[in-house]
């Protein structure tokens, strides 16, 4: 059994601690944010509303094991305690600030674990999806957990309050089918086979699973992470995740990729990786005939077209961003053949060059620590 600990662990650790000293304090009772977006959901495109709770944070961001690589969502969590009515007023205010608005589906953030009691008690849990339940233009409801949370018994009681006819999904970020990958380079501490098991208990209970993957994780090639995510995709589908969300790096502060970063050791991917990412996915769905057990193969980047998030050159970024969204709520990828640029030479001369060069590998170095 491989050991869950990264070996990035105490850096990352490190880093965080600093970064939490600069929490700010806000307002218990209300959400950090909340807004309307177009979406794809389960039965076509539609409008969803976000919910950014202000909560305590994410018990494995915040703990001795340094959280992953890439998140800073710790950085925007509360330093004071969060009461369970704290969250069952944010979400309050939130739905009452949007009833007149039209929308059909609800995702609900808490830089962490809605599953998690220490994070979400169970009693907010069970009153913010009876609130959602009383929403009637609402057909789905996502929350993110962790795969250590997702439990029968928090599943039954969460599927209680809802009507039969609403789809409960929840969103895990798996990142990569690859344990190295996902245990070193990002840090994010379970197995696969922890992945598998909570897919298999949503699945028994109702739920649907929707599994984020992570787009170039530190110390991949470009051309290495389109491997990557293309395999982790399939395995996903095939494991029974309906819904996959691909989310290219954005690089946040107070993270071990925001000291690469700034250090010129990393690069957001590009957006040419991603098209040939979801172009790669569709080709292995059809040709593998996985059609019948994929409902959305999505992707919403944060920090598209700047230098921390995903980008090309500054003729294509607008364009690439429009695509993408284009393309992720209609579910139509020959969209994304529609953009050439001349970077497209640059990003294909950066693949040659990265391959010849790729002693970088964390995966083939003995002490990766000594290059940082
Ligand atoms: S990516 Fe998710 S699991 Fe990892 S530290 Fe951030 S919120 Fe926690
Ligand atoms: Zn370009």
């Amino acid at each position: 059994m491989l050991d869950t600990k990264g070996i990035l662990a105490e850096q990352i650790c490190s880093l965080k601690k600093k970064s939490l000293k600069k929490r700010k304090t806000r307002d218990t009772s209300k959400a950090i944010a909340s807004w309307i977006e177009d979406d794809r959901l389960i039965t076509g495109p539609g409008k969803a509303l976000v919910i950014i709770l202000n909560s305590q944070g994410c018990s494995w961001g915040l703990g001795i094991d340094g959280g992953c690589s890439m998140c800073g969502y710790s950085n925007e969590t509360s330093a004071i305690d969060i009461s369970a009515d704290n969250l069952i007023a944010q979400v309050k205010t939130t739905l009452t600030n949007f009833s007149k608005k039209e929308f059909q589906s609800i995702k609900i953030f808490n830089s962490g674990s809605f599953l998690d009691t220490n994070e979400i008690p169970i009693e907010a849990q069970t009153k913010i999806l009876s609130m959602i339940n009383e929403v009637d233009s609402v057909s789905e409801i996502i929350v993110e957990s962790r795969p250590e949370f997702v439990s029968r018994k928090i599943l039954k009681n969460l599927r209680k309050a809802l009507d039969q006819n609403k789809e409960l999904e929840i969103g895990i970020g798996l990142e990569t089918s690859n344990d190295l990958i996902r245990i070193n380079n990002i840090n994010k501490g379970f197995l696969f086979e922890d992945y598998k098991k909570a897919v298999k208990i949503a699945l028994s209970e109702n739920t649907r699973v929707k599994t984020y993957l992570l787009l170039k994780p530190p110390f991949l090639t470009e051309k290495e992470a389109i491997k990557d995510t293309v395999q982790s995709a399939i395995d996903a589908i095939k494991i029974g995740s309906r819904s996959i969300s691909i989310n290219p790096i954005n690089v946040q502060s107070g993270t071990l990729v925001y000291d690469l970063w700034r250090n010129g050791i990393y690069r957001s991917p590009w957006f040419w990786t991603l098209k040939t990412v979801l172009l790669k996915i569709w080709n292995q769905v059809n040709k593998q005939k996985l059609s019948e057990k994929v409902d959305r193969i999505l992707s919403d980047p944060s920090g598209a077209g700047t230098r921390r998030g995903i980008h090309n050159c500054s003729k294509c970024n607008k364009d690439f961003i429009k695509a993408i969204m284009n393309y992720s709520v209609n579910q139509d990828y020959t969209i994304l053949n529609k953009i050439t640029c001349s970077c497209h030479n640059l990003w294909l001369e950066l693949l040659r060059q990265e391959e010849a060069s790729r002693d970088y590998s964390l995966m083939r170095v003995e002490n990766p620590k000594n290059l940082l």
